[in-house]
């Protein structure tokens, strides 16, 4: 059985150095907030070309309180993709604001910028694209977009540890990243974890106290904030991960060349990367409209696939409310009913690749 994403390799790989950050916490009696969250914080900022990173407590937190901060509240409008994981969109109906959806280049799966202005109304507050995949949004007119109106623009990082957009890497394109550091993601923890990064002094200064209850002094609350902290434990463990970060994004750009390679010619939609992106290939996803047959056929061979996701924001029942009928944004439902993830992932073995594609080019397209 080849695994979509083998979850023990990262710390088979690492234990070592992991057990050693795990006891080093465990010893120390220290076990919210402290040195391992200020040194993880100050090592992230500066790997994304950041002034500033504000650990919390997970990705979906990490979009919530960068909203809070920015000031989106009820009556505001957010743009949102019209493809992405829900916790995009939901982290915008928690602040009270309105996601408004945007379609997708159906090339990149990303924001379509040419589409964006279309969706501003005097409401809108904030653009949020999404590395989608790992593949960095194509930020420069997205940022001249919001300049013109006056927009902040929030991105959504979750899956885009390490990408570069021109040659930068994201971070900092645009007010504020947003990150989610689950399991599974590009950098991940053995446990929950977010961060915001940022060059923006005072949206830094705004998320500190908005993740400590709304508290700067200790018993004085000069805001309605939350409790969403980046756990020590999970802190020391990510520190030793960034190290490895980049050699283990080079893995997967190896294997992305190899399925690229392997795949070509075989009838599949292939990602499609834009000469000025560098993806940090979170995910391998090929198109097909008979996705289901294929999803079948691998597992019959013991590979493993997932699909990134099945179901649009718009129509899953928890957005019933805004009224949304199918056909309402074609490219993000075509997506949904097309889109297959191949097995990816730094301790994905070459044998192992070899196998998946082998049982790939065996379902006739
Ligand atoms: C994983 C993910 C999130 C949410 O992160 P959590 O840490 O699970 O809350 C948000 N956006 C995208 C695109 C993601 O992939």
């Amino acid at each position: 059985m080849i695994p979509f994403l083998d979850l023990k390799g990262p710390y088979l790989e690492l234990k070592q150095e992991l057990d050693e950050a795990i006891a080093r916490v465990v010893s120390s009696g220290w076990f919210i907030g402290g040195g391992e969250c200020d040194q993880f914080e100050a090592e992230y900022a500066s790997y994304c070309g950041a002034a500033h990173a504000i650990g919390v407590a997970n990705g979906l937190d990490a979009l919530h309180l960068a909203l809070r901060a920015m000031d989106v509240g009820p009556g505001d409008e957010v743009i949102v993709p019209s493809n992405t994981y829900i916790a995009t969109w939901l982290a915008v109906s928690q602040c009270g604001a309105t996601p408004v959806p945007v379609e997708p280049d159906a090339r990149t799966c990303n924001i379509d910028p040419a589409l964006i202005e279309a969706a501003i109304t005097p409401r809108t507050k904030v653009i949020l694209p999404v590395h989608l995949y790992g593949q960095p949004a194509d930020m420069d007119p997205i940022l001249a977009i919001a300049r013109r109106h006056g927009l902040r623009v929030l991105e959504d990082g979750a899956q885009a540890h390490g990408a570069r957009y021109k040659g930068r890497r994201i971070g900092a394109h645009g007010d504020a990243v947003a990150w989610s550091f689950y399991p599974g993601k590009n950098l991940g923890a053995m446990g929950d974890g977010g961060a915001v990064t940022t060059n923006d002094a005072q949206l830094a200064d705004r998320l500190r106290v908005l993740r400590n209850y709304g508290s700067r002094v200790k018993y004085v609350n000069e805001v309605q904030g939350t409790n969403s902290r980046l756990d020590p434990l999970q802190a020391a463990i990510l520190r030793v991960k960034l190290a490895h970060l980049d050699a283990w994004n080079a893995r997967r750009s190896a294997i992305a060349a190899r399925y690229q390679q392997g795949l070509q010619g075989c009838g599949l939609g292939l990602p499609h990367v834009p000469d000025w992106a560098e993806p940090a290939w979170h995910l391998y996803v090929v198109r097909t409209p008979q996705r289901d047959a294929l999803q079948a056929r691998l597992t019959e061979a013991g590979v493993g696939s997932l699909i990134h996701y099945p179901i649009p924001p718009h129509l899953q029942q928890a957005y019933a409310g805004q009224g949304y009928q199918p056909g309402a944004f074609p490219i993000a439902e075509a997506m949904a009913n097309e889109v297959l993830s191949l097995p990816m992932g730094p301790h994905l073995g070459a044998e192992q690749q070899a196998k998946a594609i082998d049982a790939v080019l065996g379902f006739p397209v």
